[in-house]
């Protein structure tokens, strides 16, 4: 898919403040620097799109970006540091676990995972509730580069078998994506794609 255009329409404190359309949504989340923003701006080709959900007072908003005039990606926040994974459920924010599990356009959510990590509890809590939500989930995992492909896929396999208890059969598809090699964006391009399709029937 070409990206004609991408830019960034608005940011919402809540579920109630996103706007009112129908345009398929594509939601991206993860725990702070699992590497969002560089897969944003990877995936729209634009170099600091993401960074506009940085700026002070976005942080903890959802941010939306409008992409070829027809879908739209959604920059969710980061779920954060180690003490999150404390907070029960959806705790997290109140405004994405609302969004997530609410919003009637909404295609797929891509959770982000590092490559490089042994399961994280807060990932694996996430991803836990996320499975009981009606949503679709994808599951990217990021900064490939840092390693061989056989850590990556050995990496992925742990975290899958950690994940098996609770994950939907068939289990979630899964991505693999460097930003600093640029790797990964067109495999997730085609899913968007796909689901576009499937949106508009
Ligand atoms: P965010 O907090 O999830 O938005 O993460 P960022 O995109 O800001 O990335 C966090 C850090 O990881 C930054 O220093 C990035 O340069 C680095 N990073 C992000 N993606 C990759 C990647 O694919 N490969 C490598 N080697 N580093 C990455």
């Amino acid at each position: 898919m070409k990206i004609a255009s991408a830019d960034f329409h608005s940011s919402s404190r809540t579920l109630q403040d996103c706007p009112n359309w129908n345009l398929p949504e594509f939601a991206f989340i993860g725990r702070s620097n699992v590497g969002k923003s560089s897969l944003i701006n990877l995936l729209t080709q634009r170099k600091a799109l993401a960074d506009v959900s940085a700026t002070p007072g976005k942080t903890k908003l959802i941010n939306l970006f409008r992409i070829n005039g027809n879908w739209c990606l959604t920059d969710l926040p980061g779920y954060g540091y180690a003490k999150v994974a404390q907070q029960s459920k959806h705790e997290f924010n109140q405004a994405v676990a609302e969004y997530i599990e609410k919003r009637p356009n909404l295609a797929t959510v891509f959770v982000l995972i590092d490559s490089r990590l042994e399961p994280q509890q807060i990932d694996l809590d996430f991803l836990r509730w996320i499975s009981g939500c009606e949503v679709d989930v994808a599951l990217v995992f990021t900064k490939s580069d840092k390693q061989s492909p056989t850590k990556t896929r050995s990496t992925i396999a742990t975290f899958l078998g950690a994940a098996s208890e609770f994950l939907p059969e068939p289990p979630p598809p899964v991505f693999v994506c460097s930003s600093l090699k640029k790797d990964g964006r067109e495999d997730i391009l085609r899913h968007i794609e796909a689901k576009l399709v499937e949106h508009k029937r």
